[in-house]
Parts: structure tokens; C-alpha cells; sequence
């Protein structure tokens, strides 16, 4: 396991069908598509490290960094004169009781990766959350459910109000209202129900559904335990900018930060999309952002020094 839990080929090794990833119109298991990622790279010649680094100084020149056990050190293990940060994300979970055995396997933190898994399908699906988020993928899982219910802990939606409308008007969602999900229930390899409770009366009851899809934002303080996603960007704070969420800030269209020669792709700086062909975009255009960096930089100086 690399750092945030993941192993080496991130989120996706978490994940079995990876269904809106061009090239495989039947979908193709998430491990799958990260050793294909891996073994292209590497055709062409690429060095994969399979380290987690604990330290780093972007300020320096070149730019240094540490692998974890050797964080003490003074000299760096390794040192580089641009560099690509791609750390990515990890789902923030409620830890229900039964979420454990049911995460993936009925529980998603992203309808729009998941909602057309066969498992979901015409099946009555939950989405948690009052805001846009929630919203928006409650709207998007009626494509694939028989039926969506969005639990909301409060008597009100944070929703704008053309998201609360849509959601409250369309005929496939049902919004419980003072209702929070307390415990996920299923066979044991699949969710089959959630234990329900209304927050006001205390009354708890049992609702049948297949799906649990939490959308609950950052900003949704009604809740103790905030959802969202985490950045991996605790290495990295002080030393380049990021937004309030914690998400690298790149230049609109580009990888480039704040800091010169350091670029970002994928989750790391993308909050809105988060999908493997937007990570896997951006990729491409830091590598060729960091390119065209060290063409400028580096080796037009070492041709001048030659000169
Ligand atoms: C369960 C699940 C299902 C998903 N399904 C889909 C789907 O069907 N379709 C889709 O398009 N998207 C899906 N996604 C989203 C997709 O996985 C992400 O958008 C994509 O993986 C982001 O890629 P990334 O390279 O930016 O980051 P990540 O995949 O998060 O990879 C980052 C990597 O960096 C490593 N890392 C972090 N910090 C350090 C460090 N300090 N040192 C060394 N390594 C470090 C991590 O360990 C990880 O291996 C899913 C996500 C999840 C969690």
C-alpha cells in the first residue's frame, strides 16, 4: 500500500467495473485497467518507483524529496528538476455500522462511477445529502433506479433553488426529510436495506434498497462527520497554494501552480469531475506542460552553458 491506503494504481485498484472509460465498451475491472496503464508507461521506457514520500522541498532547485523512513535525513533520496504531483483523493466515509463490508459492494461515494453498475439497476436506491451535490446525483441515479430516496437530517435542502426543485418535482425521488441512515444492512455480500432514524422523533425504521450514495459536501456543517473527498495534499501545505478544501490550485487550462516547475493532474486538483479519463486528461497535459518546462529551462541553459 502506498500512501492514503491505496495500492500502487490508486482509487481505481478499489473499484471492480470501471464502465465510462473509453476503449472498453464492455467495462473493464478497475486492477485491469491500472496494469494496462502500467504496462504502457513502462513500454515506453518509464521508471515506476512504487515508494510513498513523506517529504518534500519545492523551493529548492532542483526540487527535493524524501522517502518514508528516510524523512530525518538531510539529504533527500531523490531530487528533480520538475515535477508532477498526482497524489490524488480519497472518499471521506460515514463508518456506519455494516458500511465496511458493504463499501463497493451497495455503498459509493460517486454516482456518476457507479450508478450504471447491474447491481443498481431498477433497483430503489438512497443518496445522503441536502446539498447541490446530493441534488445532482439523486437527479443522475433516476436514470439507472426504479426509485431514489434522499435522506436529508434536516426539515430543509441547501440545494439552490433550481437544484431543490428539479429534485423535489421529479417523480422517481422522494425526499425524507429529519432522516439520517444509522446502519447498513444486506446479506452479507450485498447491501439489501438501511436502518433509517428521524432526528426529530427518534423513530427508526428499516427501508429496502440496493444502493447508499453519499454526496454530503464539505460545506455541510448539519453534519458532525464531514463527507466530501480529501485531497492528498498534506505534504505539500505551505509550500504551494491550495484552495480552501485543500485542492492544488492550478492555472485555469493548464498543470502549472504556483510554484515553478511543480504541476498537478488528476483528483489532486480537480474536485469537480473526478473521473479516471479527467485525471488521465490532465496527466497528458502536465506531462507535456513539464516537457516543455524543462526544454525552456533546463536544457536550453545547459545548450547556452555549452555554447
Ligand atoms: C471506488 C471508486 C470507484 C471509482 N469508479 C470510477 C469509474 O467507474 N470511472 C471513473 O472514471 N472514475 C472512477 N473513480 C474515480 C477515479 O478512480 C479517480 O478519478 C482517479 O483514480 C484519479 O486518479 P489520480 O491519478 O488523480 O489519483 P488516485 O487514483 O487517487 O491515485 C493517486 C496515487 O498516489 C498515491 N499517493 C498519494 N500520496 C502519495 C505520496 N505521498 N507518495 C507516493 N504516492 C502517493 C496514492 O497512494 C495513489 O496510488 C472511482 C473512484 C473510487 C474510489
Amino acid at each position: 500500500m502506498l500512501a492514503n491506503g491505496f495500492a500502487p494504481g490508486g482509487q481505481l485498484t478499489t473499484t471492480t467495473d470501471v464502465e465510462n472509460y473509453p476503449g472498453f465498451p464492455d467495462g473493464i475491472m478497475g486492477q485491469e485497467l491500472m496494469d494496462k496503464f502500467r504496462a504502457q508507461s513502462e513500454r515506453f521506457g518509464t521508471e515506476i518507483i512504487t515508494e510513498t514520500i513523506t517529504k518534500v522541498d519545492l523551493h529548492s532547485k532542483p526540487i527535493r524529496l524524501w522517502r518514508e523512513g528516510s524523512e530525518e535525513e538531510a539529504e533527500p533520496t531523490d531530487t528533480t528538476d520538475a515535477l508532477i504531483i498526482a497524489t490524488g483523493a480519497s472518499a471521506r466515509r460515514l463508518y456506519l455500522p455494516g458500511e465496511d463490508i458493504y463499501w463497493q459492494n451497495g455503498i459509493s461515494a460517486c454516482a456518476v462511477c457507479d450508478g450504471a453498475v447491474p447491481i443498481f439497476k431498477n433497483k430503489p436506491l438512497v443518496v445522503m445529502g441536502g446539498g447541490d451535490s446530493a441534488a445532482e446525483e439523486a437527479v443522475y441515479l433516476t436514470k439507472f433506479a426504479s426509485k431514489v430516496y434522499v435522506l436529508v437530517r434536516r426539515d430543509k435542502l441547501r440545494a439552490s433553488k433550481i437544484m431543490a426543485d428539479r429534485l423535489t418535482k421529479h417523480p422517481k425521488i422522494e425526499v425524507l426529510w429529519n432522516t439520517a441512515a444509522i446502519e447498513a444492512l444486506g446479506d452479507g455480500s450485498l447491501l439489501r436495506a438501511l436502518k433509517i432514524k428521524n432526528t426529530v422523533t427518534g423513530e427508526e425504521r428499516k427501508l429496502d434498497v440496493n444502493g447508499l450514495f453519499y454526496a454530503i459536501g464539505i460545506q455541510d456543517r448539519s453534519i458532525k462527520l464531514i463527507l466530501g473527498h480529501d485531497p492528498a495534499t498534506q505534504l505539500f501545505k505551505g509550500q504551494i497554494d491550495l484552495d480552501s478544501e485543500g485542492y492544488i490550485i492550478t492555472k485555469a487550462g493548464t498543470s502549472y501552480t504556483s510554484v515553478e516547475s511543480v504541476f498537478a493532474a488528476g483528483d489532486v486538483q480537480d474536485k469537480r469531475y473526478r473521473q479516471a479519463i479527467t485525471s488521465a486528461g490532465s496527466g497528458c497535459a502536465a506531462a507535456l506542460d513539464a516537457e516543455r518546462w524543462i526544454s525552456e529551462h533546463i536544457e536550453a541553459a545547459e545548450e547556452a552553458a555549452q555554447a
